[in-house]
């Protein structure tokens, strides 16, 4: 029996395909051989981590806690494992993604090296032919695309790209060895979650760093450090019941400092300092928590964001500067990000922050980047540009279900699937965090463990009824389609240009993308299976 690693001499036939060895991919490997399934996973990269395999740019970090960033369906696993930092860095995530992988003997199962190009319908047989580069295909009843929701990475088309002599890297794709910036002159492109957390440090070690701005960023302070020993045993004490409230939560986590059940709108001035100074001081995520119509209502938004620019004016010295930080869109609406430094790093001598709403990149040369202002000389660049989210992993595979319709046409008009788990036309093609489901907006190992999960009893469900398909029916998509906006609708998500609405990829079309609220989205889930598998067709 084969070992697993690159290559493609494993079994060409299987029950199941997984796409994709992350979060999502290797918990969902372990339920198929649970549930005696014969499975295989295809992975581009060389090991296990997803995200945490590319992402290796310096600073990179969860910003959802660790002890709430991690997989809770195996209570030994979560026992066992010791986090060290309130917010684990990157290299923490990926060793524990490797004892898990371990731990569950999983990688003798999945293929590395190997990239799905295609996943094709053979509707006389019912199976799914995925094929693979640099060779070889599987045949497979079902497909489980794992493909991360952010792990296509996002490279803008800029004049004159090409002419650039000197090193480029993107943050999602960080070279396994690192990167020495000392006595370097750096330019950072972008000012999302990726470049919050790496230009602090950049800074630190460059020469000089320009960092190129096209929209401010809100932040708030991660305050990371060292986890308290004794705050990590309270929580193993009691694990299933943090989970369970977390679970609970809008979003799948804070479940230790819930949100207050108090609109902004109707709190006091007094109030509204006093929650704010609090959760700024607690730090982290649950900072949108403070009231509960932070995203409803644009005058309670309007609190918060004055508050954080409050704060911003403290932390850096130079009002110009601090202008042009200055985000103007409602905070929450693009993902808010954690941080360590960020702002004060525009304090240091050698940082310099370019707006290219003032002054837009023109061009690259072969020695740096020239905007309609000047020419900045740099020796590397950093595109922290994040992801062609949600879709891009799909977008990039070939696949093609009843009729031989590829996947891109029927989501022309931006994705449609039913809760977020599968799209009508593409039977027994099961999408992990999909579009139209929590994913991003949520703690995503909670949205993905439900996932995995009802993906899981689907298929039991099948074997037991004797069924061997199940599909989307249409009308329940499209009436899916339409809640999923109209939840967006009712809240101030889709007032900014993000990348939840594919606004950041040139040319995607601008749909909202996940659904916010991960309880009432359970619910459904549930209910839907207790009728029957509601708005799917079995046979
Ligand atoms: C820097 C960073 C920090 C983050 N922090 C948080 C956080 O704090 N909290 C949170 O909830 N979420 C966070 N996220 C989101 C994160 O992506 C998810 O939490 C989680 O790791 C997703 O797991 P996944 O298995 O679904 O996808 P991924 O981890 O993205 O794994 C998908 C895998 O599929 C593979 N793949 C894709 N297409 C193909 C193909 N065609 N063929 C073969 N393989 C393919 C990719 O190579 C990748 O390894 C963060 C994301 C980033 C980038």
């Amino acid at each position: 029996m084969d070992q697993g690693g690159r290559g493609v001499e494993q079994p060409s036939e299987v029950d199941v395909v997984i796409v994709g060895a992350g979060f999502a991919g290797l918990y969902m490997l372990h339920r198929c051989r649970q549930r005696g399934l014969t499975a295989r996973v295809v992975e581009a990269g060389d090991d296990v981590g997803g995200t945490w395999y590319w992402n290796r740019y310096p600073g990179a970090r969860c910003d959802v806690e660790s002890l709430e960033y991690s997989y809770g369906f195996d209570d030994a696993l979560q026992q066992e494992w010791e986090w060290t930092e309130r917010y684990a860095g990157q290299p923490e995530i990926l060793r524990y993604l490797q004892h898990v992988a371990e731990r569950f003997d999983l990688r003798r199962d999945i293929t590395f090296g190997a990239r799905v190009t295609a996943a094709v319908l053979d509707e006389a047989t019912g199976t799914w032919t995925v094929s693979l580069d640099p060779g070889g295909a599987v045949t497979a009843s079902f497909v489980v695309m794992a493909t991360g929701c952010l792990s296509s990475a996002n490279v803008p088309d800029l004049p004159g790209a090409a002419s650039f002599t000197g090193p480029t890297y993107h943050t999602g794709r960080w070279p396994h060895e690192g990167v020495d910036f000392t006595g370097q002159r750096v330019g950072v492109i972008g000012t999302g979650s990726s470049a919050v957390q790496s230009i602090p440090l950049i800074a630190e070690q460059a020469a000089h760093l320009t960092v190129f701005q096209r929209t401010p960023t809100y932040t708030v302070p991660a305050w990371n450090g060292p986890l308290d020993p004794a705050e990590q045993a309270a929580v193993k004490a009691d694990y299933a019941g943090l989970r369970a409230a977390n679970r609970a939560m809008f979003s799948a986590f804070g479940g230790r400092i819930p949100r207050r059940d108090q609109a902004a709108r109707d709190a006091t001035e007094e109030e509204l300092d006093a929650e704010y100074e609090r959760r700024w001081a607690l730090g982290g995520l649950p900072f949108l928590a403070a009231f509960n119509d932070l995203l409803l209502d644009p005058v309670a938004n309007e609190t918060a964001r004055r508050f954080v620019i409050g704060k911003l004016r403290e932390i850096v010295h130079d009002p110009t500067v601090a202008d042009r930080l200055t985000p103007d869109h409602v905070i929450g609406c693009k993902r808010l990000c954690v941080d360590s430094g960020y702002w004060a790093t525009f304090n240091r001598p050698n940082v310099t922050l370019v707006d290219l709403r003032e002054t837009p990149i023109e061009t690259l040369t072969p020695t740096g980047i020239r905007t309609t202002a000047a020419d900045h000389d740099l020796d590397a660049i950093v595109y922290a540009t994040g992801f062609d989210a949600m879709t891009g992993a799909l977008s990039r595979i070939d696949v093609r279900g009843r009729g031989g319709q590829p996947l891109g046409e029927a989501w022309a008009a931006g994705p449609r699937t039913y809760l977020g788990l599968m799209t009508h036309g593409f039977p027994n093609l099961f999408l992990v965090t999909g579009p139209g489901s929590p994913s991003v907006l949520a703690n995503m190992i909670e949205a993905i463990q439900q996932h995995v999960e009802w993906i899981d009893r689907c298929l039991g469900d099948l074997a037991a009824d004797g069924l061997q398909q199940i599909d989307a029916d249409a009308d329940a998509q499209d009436a899916w389609v339409d809640h999923v906006n109209g939840v967006a609708g009712a809240t101030l998500f889709p007032t900014c240009s993000s990348w939840y609405l594919g606004a950041n990829v040139p040319g995607k079309t601008r749909v909202f993308m996940p659904l916010a609220g991960f309880p009432p989205y359970v619910e459904v889930c549930e209910q839907v299976v207790a009728d029957g598998y509601r708005g799917f067709r079995r046979r």
